[in-house]
């Protein structure tokens, strides 16, 4: 998209890998992208690992979309990594506060309401009966014969009691057991498209598809998004660039600008203008969504700029189709 106010979100959705993801978000195949759980390293977007191919990839893809507020993250959970083997098999273990061993056993304070008498759940039982120990009345309704006065822990190492255990972290792959204070915390975020961003890109996504097929069909060679050297040895980037199929004649070079509101204004003449006056194509268009104001226009003629306005894909490639043929 050309809009100068926001060139990295532009160059964004010419990114393929963008655009794929995109599609899926737009197309209802995801509403929210969320994490699959992988033992080994936490979590994994196996959706995202298929666009991009790379793995490693994933992170800084994500990031990126997240800074440029195309997608929104939402905490999802958070990973604990082994402070030996980084691995993310973590098991929590619950501990005794006085010799750091996990053989506690948990288990629930109880107190006769009539009696006041309190004692770990297991004194209660009498055979299938719960019997208060002290005065032996039966109890059988929760807060109101008895109720539960909270949790009561014993470490069947040294026989200590205690009602807080520490948790520590076990590690499954390499059995290594780390306290808080070792390991590394990593948040893990689902992510949804940001709302405002729908009708923007969805419109740019399908227009550049659409033109994209056209230009095929009319036996051009097509790159989206496009890059072209100019003189100055600059490399200047359009929506898509077009060639004939024998290379023998410069290239058409097409780049959108769109505006959800009102017309867009003559700055994408402006910035694809010196584009063009570096790289030469033999034409240049501008697509504009759904107006061009009256002095883009003005400046489009000026700059040898094709301006095409169009409410949709169909109008817009009805439009490049009549230009061309004209040509
Ligand atoms: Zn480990
Ligand atoms: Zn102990
Ligand atoms: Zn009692």
């Amino acid at each position: 998209m050309q809009r100068v106010e926001k060139k990295e979100t532009r160059e964004l959705y010419r990114d393929r890998n963008v655009q794929m993801l995109l599609s899926k978000f737009l197309s209802g195949e995801i509403k929210t992208l969320e994490p699959v759980y992988a033992s080994d390293v936490g979590y994994r977007y196996p959706v995202i690992e298929t666009i991009l191919g790379d793995p490693s990839q994933v992170g800084p893809f994500l990031d990126k979309l997240d800074d440029a507020e195309v997608l929104e993250k939402k905490l999802y959970d958070k990973i604990i990594f082994c402070p030996k083997c980084s691995s993310a098999d973590i098991a929590v273990r619950y501990c005794c506060p006085f010799c750091k061993s996990f053989d506690i056993q948990k288990s629930s304070l109880v107190e006769h309401v009539k009696c006041g008498y309190m004692d770990l759940e297991d004194k209660f039982y009498e055979g299938d009966k719960y019997v208060c120990p002290k005065c032996h009345e039966e109890l059988r309704k929760i807060d109101v014969d008895y109720r539960k006065a909270g949790i009561w822990c014993t470490c069947r190492d040294c026989q200590k009691s205690f009602d807080v255990p520490v948790p520590t972290h076990f590690c499954r792959n390499c059995g290594v057991t780390s306290t808080f204070e070792e390991v590394t915390i990593k948040d893990v975020y689902s992510y949804t498209l940001k709302e405002n961003v729908t009708a923007e890109s969805s419109l740019n996504l399908f227009l550049v598809t659409a033109i994209r097929e056209f230009l095929i069909k009319a036996k051009l060679n097509v790159e989206s998004p496009g890059l072209l050297k100019g003189k100055s040895g600059a490399t200047h980037s359009f929506d898509i660039v077009a060639y004939k199929a024998d290379k023998s004649q410069t290239a058409i070079v097409v780049d959108l600008a769109m505006s959800t509101e009102t017309v867009v204004s003559e700055q994408p003449v402006i910035a694809l203008f010196a584009k063009i006056f570096d790289v030469s194509p033999e034409r240049a268009f501008l697509i504009a969504v759904p107006t061009l104001s009256e002095n883009g226009k003005k400046m489009a003629e000026l700059y040898k700029i094709r301006a095409i306005e169009a409410k949709n894909q169909e109008e817009a490639v009805a439009s490049l189709d009549a230009n061309l043929k004209a040509a």
